[in-house]
């Protein structure tokens, strides 16, 4: 098992080092081939949508290609140049081809003055523009003089992309996992999510389960709404949801409740990282973040909850060449891996059942259920199913009794499925 995990984890790691040079953005073949990439992994179908579309309140953007990009001194040497880091150039930068002073080229170079190292990741979207970021000692070392600039890039109507994969279950109800494929050159905030996803699917893919998986892998903001703007009337359908991101950095588990705080993955992922004796944190919903602000918005209130480890904008890497494959580890990677395939396999397993032999307490012994154990202390298995006996009238699921029990949710199913095995108990 350990051995497994640590295999995993490795796995993962050289899929995030495979991905993390392509120059991804919120449209693109970089993210068509990003797609491409975890499609390997799990067999995902693509969707294009046209720019210029309709969704929500929102228009298909233009897509943007990048193919060069680089700045170069009076002497023709490349001081920045898109093929060392994507992260060099400001997502979405128009074309440019010019020769200009380095007090004109200034206000197109953005660096961190506090984190002078590290290159910052900018976009520019929905506003035309250019730029190219750098760390702060090579900007402060670039001398005056004339410079070359080149953005051989193209703004132009094409699609926008995303990927998506069900793995049906015996129900229609739906578990949705989210991740968001939109960043270029970063490992922890994109990459991670969206490979240990990927794994999940691998990993999920032809075993027999009562909920549906549907996994989802798109741009951040335009992609979630894009999809739920073509997805509309079988939401209905999404019992509970996550959004993945930052899954391989150290940081303790955060896990961000839903808008009610309420839904049934905020208890069954409460419970699963209690549980799992990993350090976490529980924080409540704000719309801010990744896509769990789309999903939970009031015309939805789908119940996404997001998992993470690193949060949002809260670790001095985010949105910076600190974000590299240094930063994220197989084993933390596997440990959140393993966190999911609990919670996913929680949810699965959350029924309610009714006692079926409810006058006093069936005799257990009898059905070579209860060993006599002479005052010794009673295993959990044993406590777990007199708490299920005691607690199935039809209005508690096994979440509800390991929590009152304090018992493990495995445990208290194992004792649930034992006890309808001996015709104690029934679904319902
Ligand atoms: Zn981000």
């Amino acid at each position: 098992m350990a051995e497994a995990m640590e295999r995993l984890g490795a796995e993962m790691h050289a899929l995030i080092a495979r991905l993390y040079p392509i120059c991804r953005s919120i449209t693109g073949d970089g993210l068509r081939q990003t797609l491409g990439i975890l499609g390997e992994i799990a067999p995902l179908q693509t969707v294009e949508i046209p720019s210029g579309t309709q969704v929500l309140d929102w228009t298909v953007p233009l897509e943007w290609n990048a193919r060069e990009a680089w700045v170069a001194d009076s002497r023709g040497v490349r001081v920045i140049d898109f093929r060392r880091s994507s992260l060099h150039l400001v997502s979405y930068s128009v074309p440019v081809r010019a020769r200009m002073t380095l007090e004109k080229l200034r206000p197109h170079l953005h660096a961190l003055p506090d984190r002078p190292d590290w290159i910052p990741y900018r976009t520019s979207y929905y506003e035309e523009a250019w730029g190219f970021c750098l760390p702060q000692r090579q900007l402060d070392a670039l001398p005056d003089g004339e410079y070359e600039v080149c953005i051989d890039s193209t703004l132009a109507p094409g699609h926008l992309t995303y990927g998506e994969l069900l793995l049906p279950g015996e129900s229609k109800d739906e578990v949705l996992l989210s991740a968001h494929v939109c960043h270029p050159s970063l490992a922890n905030d994109n990459l991670s999510g969206a490979v240990v996803s990927a794994f999940l699917a691998r990993q999920l893919a032809g075993v027999r389960r009562r909920l549906s998986l549907r996994f989802l892998f798109a741009p951040g903001t335009i992609g979630a709404i894009a999809w739920l703007a073509r997805n509309r009337e079988g939401l209905w359908r999404i019992r509970h949801g996550l959004t993945l991101n930052c899954l391989g950095d150290s940081s303790p588990f955060t896990y961000k409740r839903t808008v009610s705080g309420a839904a049934e993955i905020d208890r069954a992922t409460a419970h699963v990282l209690a549980q799992s004796g990993y350090a976490h944190q529980l924080i409540d919903f704000f719309p801010y973040g990744y896509d769990e602000r789309q999903y939970n918005a009031p015309g939805f209130r789908l119940p996404v909850g997001s998992l993470m480890r690193g949060r949002h904008g809260q670790f001095p890497e985010y949105h910076t060449s600190g974000d590299d494959l240094s930063f994220v580890s197989a084993d933390r990677l596997a440990e959140s891996f393993r966190v999911l395939a609990s919670v996913l396999e929680l949810l699965d397993g959350n029924l309610r059942y009714r006692n079926l032999a409810p006058y006093g307490e069936p005799q257990l012994g009898r059905r070579g259920l209860y060993r006599a154990l002479g005052g010794s202390a009673i295993p959990d298995l044993q406590m777990a199913m007199l708490w299920v006996l005691n607690l199935s009238d039809g209005t508690q699921s096994l979440l509800d009794i390991a929590q009152r029990s304090r018992l493990d949710f495995a445990v208290v199913r194992a004792a649930a499925e034992l006890l309808a095995r001996h015709g104690l108990l029934e679904p319902g």
